[in-house]
This record gives structure tokens, C-alpha cells and sequence, in this order.
């Protein structure tokens, strides 16, 4: 029926666990017997101050976040955070390294040349789909900060390692990869998400940042984009995306009732890597362009048609798929072919069912 949820394979904003989904609907008229909506609250009352403070324990508590870090959350999505991470730490040398995989680190390397120097460690791939080798990496000892995006959403690249930065402060866009792994935190200087793909709706960013690096932001930088000042204000210098954080606290506590990183971690190997098997058993009919060492466990691009994707057979899969509730599917529209988003919300059954589709549909359409 209507009320049974749909296969969303988005890439973001993404599937939400329906049980949150549920809670949120159940107190959204009247929240804990208010009468009123946690919406119409104001970011002072001490309703929104529990939510707030929880929100940053749970994020502390899942990550493991030693005592030397602050986190804080802000608005203007992830664009807003590479002009914010710019801002906030170019000051101390002028000049930052970034490693550039794909769309969203080629964005936010474009966004920090406005305030400072850009160093690519490495030229532009000529592969996409690739990492190059750690040992060929140009590192300039005099960056304020080295940079990288741990998940490429739109290009299905993901690092299968931290970058070593000989004592630079290590900078990581992780919006579509937090709390999908564990990480030893102590080895950033700053992580950041958005948290409309594994954690919440859009509206919110969680930044996570070592206390020694705040202090010393741009001039230029705007309050609302200042961490050292958001971080005094306890991330309520004005009035935050107060639902955004509501819901991604409740996304939080479900990922800890469910296991927490170690289960969410198991869970996105045993999905991915039953899709990409599922490749490699077509014998060509579903290619995946990216290298098998850094191949993302959350966003799975292929192509469907041997020789490398037949975008009339892909545009049949679309609407194949759709008929059986599967949406979101089309790749994103720089990269064409097809796209599976395995983020947390998204169970093993549901990825199951994916694979029975593609598995039929090659009986169908691959000889
Ligand atoms: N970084 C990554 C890895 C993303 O996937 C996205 C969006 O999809 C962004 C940054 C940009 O986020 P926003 O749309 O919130 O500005």
C-alpha cells in the first residue's frame, strides 16, 4: 500500500531509518505533550538546549571524539563548509594542499582559492576512478592544512585509508561517509558532514575540530561561518535548522540502538560488496569504472550493457526498477548510468532485492 516505504537508493538528500521517520510524525503536533511543535520552539528553550547538547554527546560518544575537540554544527550545507574551513584555518600560512578525486574535493579546492593558495598534491586525475599512490603525493610542509574528501558521492571514489600528513593538520570532507566506519579521530585536525546522507535531513553540518585550530579565522569570515565563535555560542550564535538537528539526533540514537559504528560498518561491507559481487558474476553486463581499491561503499556507480553501458538499456532499467519501487537510480547527471546509494538506512534486504532486479532484468536484456 501507500504507506509501505519505497527502495530510495538516493544519493541524497536519503533514505531515513522509517522508524525515525515514524517517531518524528507521532511527536511532531505536540512535543512531549507541549501542545506545541519542536519546530515552533524557540533555539533557547530547554527543550531545543537538551537536543542540542545530545546531539553533540551522541556524536561524541559514536566517534569516540577525544576531549580536545569541539564539536560544533552550522548551516549553508557542505558548499558553506569549504568556504568555512578556508576561512577558518588558511589564516596561519596562506597556503593549503588539496587532494582532489573527484566532483565535491574539485569544488571545495575552487571554493579556498578564493582566500588563499591551492596546492594539488596530485595533477587532476586523467582516470577518474582512481587515488593515486600515497608515495606520489607533493605535500608542501608550510600548508596550513591538507584536504580531502573521504567519500565522493558523485563518483563512487572512497579512501580505503587515512592520509598521512607528516604533523599538517588533516582536513576531511566525510558528508557522505560519517558513522559509517570507525575512526580514530586524533589523527584530524577538522572533519565535517553534512548530514543529509547517513545522519539527518539537510539543514545542518556537523564540524568536529581540534581546539588548537580555532582562533585565528579571516577577517572576512561571516559569525555564521566562524567555528571559534560558533563554538562559543554552543552552536546556537543565531537560529539554527532547529528540526534538522531534532531529527538527526533521533538518527543517531537509532544508529546506536542498532550497533552502533561496528554494525554500520559490517553492514555497508556486506551491501557493497554483495553489489559489486554481483558485477563481477555478470560477466560484463554491469561494469563499475572505478579501481578496486578505493570503489565506495556508499555510492556503487555502474553501467548496465556490455562494453562499458548502453544508455538505452540503462534508461529500461530506470523504469524497470521504478515499477518494483526502487528510485533514485539514475546517476548523477556529470557521470550518466546508474547509481546505487547504500547508506545506513538502506538494509542488506533492500540491497537483496536490488540484486534479484539486476539479475533478472540481465536474463532479460543481456544476451
Ligand atoms: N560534499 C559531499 C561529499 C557531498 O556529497 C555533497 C553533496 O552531495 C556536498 C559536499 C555538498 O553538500 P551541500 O549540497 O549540502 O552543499
Amino acid at each position: 500500500g501507500s504507506s509501505q516505504s519505497a527502495l530510495n537508493f538516493g544519493a541524497g538528500p536519503a533514505k531515513l531509518p522509517r522508524e525515525v521517520l515514524e517517531e518524528v510524525q507521532r511527536e511532531f503536533l505536540s512535543y512531549q505533550d507541549s501542545g506545541m511543535s519542536l519546530i515552533e520552539m524557540s533555539h533557547r528553550s530547554k527543550e531545543y538546549t537538551k537536543i542540542n547538547n545530545d546531539s553533540q554527546s551522541i556524536i561524541r560518544e559514536l566517534l569516540n571524539v577525544p576531549s580536545n575537540y569541539k564539536i560544533i554544527m552550522m548551516q549553508g550545507g557542505g558548499c558553506g563548509a569549504f568556504a568555512a574551513i578556508a576561512m577558518n584555518l588558511l589564516n596561519r600560512t596562506g597556503t593549503a594542499d588539496y587532494a582532489v578525486t573527484g566532483t565535491w574535493s574539485a569544488k571545495a579546492a575552487k571554493e579556498a582559492a578564493k582566500y588563499g593558495e591551492v596546492n594539488l598534491v596530485f595533477p587532476k586525475a586523467n582516470k577518474p576512478g582512481s587515488i593515486p599512490d600515497q608515495s606520489t603525493w607533493k605535500l608542501n610542509p608550510n600548508a596550513s592544512y591538507v584536504y580531502y574528501c573521504d567519500n565522493e558521492t558523485v563518483d563512487g571514489v572512497e579512501f580505503p585509508y587515512i592520509p598521512e600528513t607528516n604533523g599538517v593538520p588533516l582536513v576531511s570532507d566525510m558528508s557522505s561517509s560519517i558513522m559509517t566506519k570507525k575512526l580514530d579521530i586524533s589523527k584530524f585536525g577538522v572533519i565535517f558532514a553534512g548530514a543529509q546522507k547517513n545522519i539527518g535531513p539537510s539543514g545542518v553540518v556537523v564540524v568536529i575540530i581540534r581546539e588548537d585550530l580555532l582562533g585565528n579565522p579571516m577577517k572576512c569570515c561571516p559569525s555564521v561561518f566562524d567555528f571559534t565563535h560558533i563554538a562559543k555560542e554552543n552552536s546556537v550564535h543565531n537560529t539554527p535548522s532547529t528540526f534538522s538537528v531534532y531529527v538527526m539526533e533521533k538518527v543517531l540514537q537509532w544508529i546506536k540502538k542498532n550497533g552502533g559504528l561496528e554494525e554500520m560498518q559490517n553492514q555497508a561491507l556486506q551491501k557493497s560488496s554483495l553489489l559489486y559481487n554481483t558485477m563481477v558474476q555478470s560477466q560484463g553486463f554491469y561494469s563499475c569504472p572505478i579501481d578496486e581499491n578505493c570503489r565506495s561503499r556508499m555510492n556503487v556507480p555502474f553501467r548496465v550493457g556490455f562494453n562499458g553501458g548502453d544508455e538505452k538499456l540503462e534508461e529500461l532499467f530506470l523504469v524497470e526498477a521504478e515499477k518494483l519501487k526502487m528510485y533514485q537510480l539514475k546517476g548523477h547527471r556529470s557521470v550518466g548510468g546508474i547509481r546505487a546509494s547504500l547508506y545506513n538506512a538502506v538494509s542488506l534486504a533492500d540491497v537483496q532485492l536490488l540484486v534479484k532486479f539486476m539479475n533478472e532484468f540481465q536474463k532479460q536484456h543481456g544476451s
